[in-house]
């Protein structure tokens, strides 16, 4: 005979089947829990390395592409996209990155070469891992605001250059742009500024898929407890203004450093929140890496992922081949085929999980 505990078990999972079937694409893979983004960078702005990079990760299946709020940017990011969908049908969410205040993602690096003595060794060159700096300065289009640097210089003349959109311009922005989701970088003690940014946010009048809420622990003293509170605080917000939630946990942000620890950590946050945190699906970032997948239970886990620094740095070594070939990535079939294969080993095991 069926116990009551079975039949609920079944009933349950037929709502649940009920539900997905109605669903597709990107919101189908959040709701079965196999979600991936691709994080360009938020201070990238190689261009035509942009393209090549969205083309790449939307060809080996990602659901969503997170780039700057910077028309450049979000052109060379749907030039990608177009690509990859008129030639393989696959064609992820655009999403653009914001924050409602001061943020190492939206900073770059900055000082005047002209101060620099002679005789000074260069430490500022030896630190920074991206190579952008040089005897005229820091190529803006090569810093992504690690802030390695800033401390370094002997006379302090290194300093950080906000590069936030001012509030005024969000809504003409996002009315440009048209992307398909919105993620706020927040953290905690600045639920108004949040409120606010969501406001102007809906002056645009575009219709979002989703609003994503980044916000971690890093460089905070306080418990999970606390940051689940602000996320509550978050959720009401966006309840107000009929937005559908993605919530992103920055396990440890600009983790350039790609190691196990990183990935640990960005699990462990999870862990710590996931009961306690408002309805809505999580994704795990910062210090995400192919060891993430790892660490997490089979039968459990977060509602998707999001690679930044490990999934770009995968691929960069096809970018500079194509830049030395005078060509791009898209054109060199032998370049292409190596690159998407190194960015499905990344990603296949988030795309073909099952567990929710
Ligand atoms: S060290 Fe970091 S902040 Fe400084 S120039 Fe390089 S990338 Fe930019
Ligand atoms: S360390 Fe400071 S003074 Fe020396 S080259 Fe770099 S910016 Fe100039």
């Amino acid at each position: 005979m069926a116990t009551n505990e079975g039949i609920n078990k079944k009933l349950k999972n037929i709502s649940k089947d009920h539900h997905l079937n109605k669903l597709s694409g990107a919101e189908l893979a959040l709701a079965k829990g196999n979600w991936v983004k691709l994080i360009c960078g938020a201070s990238n702005q190689d261009i035509p390395s942009i393209t090549d990079l969205c083309a790449v990760y939307a060809a080996a299946g990602v659901h969503c592409i997170d780039v700057s709020a910077d028309v450049a940017v979000v052109k060379a990011a749907r030039e990608g996209i177009c690509w990859a969908d008129k030639r393989l049908g696959k064609n992820p969410w655009l999403m653009i990155s914001i924050s409602d205040g001061k943020d190492i993602h939206f900073r770059k690096a900055i000082f005047d070469p002209q101060k620099c003595p002679q005789n000074c060794p260069r430490p500022c060159e030896r630190i920074c891992p991206v190579d952008a700096i040089q005897k005229e300065g820091i190529d803006p289009s090569r810093c992504y605001g690690c802030g390695r640097c800033l401390p370094i210089c002997p006379i302090g003349i290194i300093h950080e250059e906000d590069t936030r959109l001012a509030l005024k311009d969000l809504a003409p922005m996002i009315s440009q742009i048209r992307p398909d989701a919105v993620e706020i970088h927040t953290t905690l003690g600045r639920n108004d500024a949040f409120k606010n940014t969501l406001n102007a946010i809906t002056k645009a009048n575009v219709f979002l898929k989703r609003v994503g809420v980044s916000c971690g622990l890093e460089g905070y003293e306080v418990s999970p407890e606390d940051l689940a509170k602000e996320l509550w605080q978050r959720h009401s917000c966006l309840q107000k203004h009929g937005f559908k939630p993605l919530w992103q946990l920055d396990g440890r942000p600009m983790s350039g450093d790609i190691g196990i620890g990183t990935a640990r950590v960005a699990v462990s946050l999870w862990e710590k929140i996931r009961p306690i945190a408002p309805p809505g699906p999580l994704q795990l970032a910062g210090g995400t890496n192919s060891h993430t997948i790892t660490h997490l239970r089979t039968d459990h886990g977060p509602e998707g992922i999001a690679f930044g620094g490990m999934a770009r740095s995968l691929i960069q070594p096809f970018l500079q081949e194509a830049q030395a070939k005078k060509t791009n990535l898209r054109d060199w079939p032998e370049g292409w085929d190596a690159a998407v294969k190194q960015a499905k080993q990344l990603i296949n095991p988030w795309l073909t999980r099952t567990y929710l």
